[in-house]
């Protein structure tokens, strides 16, 4: 399709509720402005797949209704991309890997069916790391994606195609997965917002597993109460996952300013992998809000430096067993070698269809869980989960809030970490902590670098209370 280049500027999905009852706007408008800008930034590749003909089709469908006096659903007309690992009926679904090569999904995820009832447009299918396993998004089957800001640099990962959809305007709002920081890293990248909500709080059936005791879906956006907004709508009741809270979250409301107990992990702060400004601007900013009233304390955190390591123990450990059905007989990519005998065939197809960082992750996690290893890294990293989960409780005894840098530095340049996993590891040292204990966790982005790009700010509270998560980052944002 051709695409002249359109005026529509998307605020928040309020106004642009308001614009489509005024009149001022229409579904079919934001809907060709997406695409012309999708059509704009392509060097940009956030898009694995655009629905265009059905999208339009959609949007002016809406408009038909909307003008006929139909009552508009919750996110009627809303823009929205999928990061590429949430299945959606009859669309393909790569999770950036050459081993899903021309698979198409048989059903949707809950999240999407639950979109589509509240009558969003689902635009298309968004580029990531393939399988959600990296931090850069270079690790994908259909090519890195860009930092819309700075082009020399990555967007974060592994949700970076959701990230810049956001950061770019190529949508208005849009979902991730995020397993050790997916979608926070690359929203504090990005100059975005990202939540990470309570394990539990959304429902996983049809989201590819990476790590199933990790995996959230996430959300991407620019203001508190679309991301609140998306978050009720995608959130509770499912019959497929078994590990899913059913009720819905608590309707959001604004609240009336209040004060806080906030804390802080002095070592997270003290560590040296941390960028002085980026630690500097954040203790100024405590100081700021201890001025106007809250509490803010620093406090001793003795677990931090095991976290990194008992994250990529026991997710590379699911990941192994997870990633066990890409055989090449059920879907996907399949090697061309027709001789081979069954075994042959499986190693073959794995070979040749999973990227390196992938195999990595597949070889450590097998690893991991042999015979004679098991006792001295799974049970041990179960056992340091248990204890952050048992030291976390404590501390949300005291506190309301803990605030965490998002990342240790400012978006990389891209190539810089990838002949270094480890070093690329250690830079989920601050949001792995959120997925270990299954707390929510939101990346606000409040500040700029003197080196030109934006960082955020971690917040996180006790389980399923996104609501003060969410009022909290409202005040924080407000200020
Ligand atoms: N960077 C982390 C990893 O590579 C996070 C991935 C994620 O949240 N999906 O595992």
């Amino acid at each position: 399709m051709n695409f002249t280049r359109r005026l529509f500027t998307f605020y928040s999905i309020q106004d642009y509720h308001t614009a489509l009852q005024e009149g001022t706007a229409s579904c079919e408008e934001a809907v060709l402005s997406y695409l012309s800008a999708i059509d704009r930034q392509k060097h940009l590749n956030a898009y694995t797949a655009v629905y265009d003909k059905e999208a339009l089709e959609k949007a002016r469908e809406l408009d038909r209704q909307r003008k006929a006096g139909k009552p508009m659903g919750r996110l009627h007309g809303v823009v929205i991309g999928i990061k590429d690992v949430i299945a959606y009926k009859d669309h393909p679904l790569t999770a950036a890997s050459h081993i899903l090569q021309n698979y198409i999904s048989l059903y949707n995820a809950t999240v999407v069916d639950k979109m589509l009832a509240e009558e969003a447009i689902l635009i298309g299918h968004l580029n990531c790391d393939e399988f959600a396993m990296g931090s850069t998004n270079e690790n994908s089957a259909y090519g890195k994606v860009l930092n819309a800001l700075d082009n020399d640099r990555v967007p974060g990962g592994s949700s970076g195609g959701s990230a810049v959809a956001v950061q770019a305007n190529l949508c208005m709002l849009s979902l991730g997965s995020d397993t050790g920081g997916s979608v926070r890293q690359p929203a504090d990248f990005c100059g975005i917002l990202g939540l990470k909500p309570t394990y539990g709080r959304v429902s996983r059936y049809g989201l590819i597993a990476y790590a199933s005791s990790f995996d959230q879906v996430g959300i991407f956006g620019r203001t508190v109460r679309d991301v609140a907004l998306l978050l009720e709508v995608i959130a509770g009741e499912d019959d497929y996952d078994s590990t899913l809270k059913q009720q819905a979250p608590p309707v959001w409301r604004e609240a009336p300013s209040r004060k806080y107990r906030i804390a802080y992990f002095k070592q997270a702060l003290d560590h040296p992998g941390l960028d002085p400004e980026i630690r500097e601007t954040i203790l100024q900013r405590t100081a700021e809000w201890r001025q106007a009233g809250h509490t803010v304390e620093a406090i001793d955190f003795d677990l931090l430096d095991y976290i990194v390591p008992a994250y990529y123990v026991l997710t590379t450990a699911e990941a192994s067993s997870n990633l066990a059905r890409y055989d090449g007989v059920r879907y996907g990519y399949r090697t061309a070698d027709k001789q081979l005998e069954l075994t042959e065939f499986y190693k073959r197809t794995r070979s040749e269809g999973f990227g390196r960082e992938v195999k990595r992750r597949i070889l450590l996690g097998t690893f991991v869980l042999s015979a004679g290893y098991y006792d001295a890294y799974y049970t041990k990293a179960q056992q340091v989960r248990q204890l952050l989960v048992e030291r976390t409780n404590l501390i949300f005894k005291d506190f309301d809030i803990i605030i965490l840098p998002t990342a240790p530095t400012t978006a990389w340049r891209i190539g810089e970490k990838m002949d270094d996993p480890i070093s690329m590891y250690l830079a989920d040292i601050y949001t792995v902590y959120a997925n270990l204990t299954g707390i929510p966790g939101i990346s606000l982005p409040l500040f700029g670098h003197t080196n030109g790009m934006p960082f955020g700010v971690q917040a996180m509270t006790s389980r399923f209370n996104e609501l003060s998560l969410l009022q909290f980052s409202h005040q924080m944002m407000q200020q």
